[in-house]
């Protein structure tokens, strides 16, 4: 799924901050984002950028507070990170819509705003997502890019999921496995035909010595397992340990945790039940099962609060969140992030 990072979107509701006379918070979907006072109102159209988003200068200078913007893909700009301003969370940015004085593929200019709502202007404000830098080791040298024929993996966020959130509310139709969401690096083990592999979250990778997913993927017996069932599949996890996103879990060396199984053949993800016995049945470590069969009953914010807790990785630090994947064959998934683990990872 490619993530819409900046949006026309329309402000729900403006809530005042306690002890505050300049700033109050507004409400877009299920995320809330600190604003000056009066800046906009209920019901006004904005472009809301989310968190991780990366912003050019010139669409929102401030954001660099008079120093010297940094760089990411050759854009010099800012990410959005999570934020508390008087005790009240802050997470993305809302621009007024004259940030698009820009014209259609139509050549009019955007002026009829009201049939833009939910329109992705990622591309048109060169918005990107911000993606932390792979070391070296994980990195690797490129065999080619990722296998077209396998999906990359993300999880969209379950703060811009509040319409779909209502239908899956108390619905028995949707039952819902729940894991934990390992703050690592994505690693793809895949067997197709002929050809095989270990690719990161965007590059096949070639197998050279010094490379750490290569290694644990031989090391776990991962490519012959996967030939052994004669089936054309990708393993998706998360590697994790020593030299991995600061390795919260203390773990020594690396390890892989199975998150997601697609079948290529049959051209879909496994479903949770199918994932977790083919696992159970070949040795393969999986992240944290949580809960196999729940029926959703909480709100964004409700949700949000299940997020935070500790890791069963590592009970001694908290959790970076939860993946929901629907029970359902080609279901839906996403993830709701603690912003307990935000705030102490990402401010
Ligand atoms: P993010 O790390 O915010 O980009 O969220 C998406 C990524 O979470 C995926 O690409 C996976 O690499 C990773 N992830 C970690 N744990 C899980 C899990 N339990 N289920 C699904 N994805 C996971
Ligand atoms: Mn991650």
């Amino acid at each position: 799924m490619i993530r819409k990072m900046a949006t026309i979107r329309r402000i729900d509701e403006i809530r005042p901050i306690e002890g505050a006379d300049q700033i109050e918070a507004a409400v877009v979907g299920g995320w809330v984002v600190v604003i000056k006072k009066g800046e906009f109102a209920v019901g006004d159209l904005a472009v809301y950028c989310e968190i991780d988003s990366w912003i050019p200068t010139e669409m929102a200078p401030f954001l660099s507070k008079g120093k010297e913007p940094r760089e990411f893909n050759g854009v010099k700009g800012e990410r959005l990170r999570t934020a508390k301003l008087r005790g009240q969370l802050s997470q993305g940015l809302l621009l007024p819509l004259n940030v698009l004085s820009i014209k259609t593929d139509s050549g009019e200019y955007l002026g009829d705003w009201e049939q833009f709502e939910g329109y992705d202007v990622s591309e048109r404000l060169g918005v990107q997502k911000w993606e932390a830098p792979i070391p070296a080791q994980l990195a690797g040298d490129v065999e080619g890019p990722f296998p077209t024929v396998i999906p990359r993996t993300d999880q969209e966020r379950i703060q811009n999921l509040t319409e779909q959130l209502k239908e899956w509310q108390g619905n028995t139709d949707f039952t819902w496995e729940i894991t934990e969401k390992c703050d690592g690096s994505s690693m793809t083990v895949f067997v197709n035909g002929d050809s095989e592999g270990v690719c990161s979250r965007n590059w096949n990778l070639k197998e050279t010595e010094g490379n750490t997913l290569w290694r644990v993927a031989r090391r776990n017996d991962l490519l012959t397992k996967i030939r052994n069932t004669n089936r054309n599949i990708a393993l998706q996890g998360e590697l994790i340990g020593e030299g991995i996103q600061g390795n919260a879990y203390k773990v020594t060396g690396q390890e892989f945790y199975v998150f997601d199984i697609y079948d290529i053949d049959r051209g879909d993800y496994m479903t949770p039940f199918e994932r977790r016995v083919f696992c159970d049945t070949h040795g393969i470590k999986h992240v944290p099962v949580l809960a196999k069969e729940m029926v959703i009953q909480e709100c964004v914010t409700g949700l949000l609060t299940m997020a935070d807790g500790q890791s069963v990785l590592n009970p001694k630090t908290g959790r970076e969140g939860l993946v929901f994947k629907c029970n359902t064959f080609g279901g839906p998934s996403w993830k709701a992030i603690s912003n307990r683990w935000l705030i102490k990872n990402d401010g």
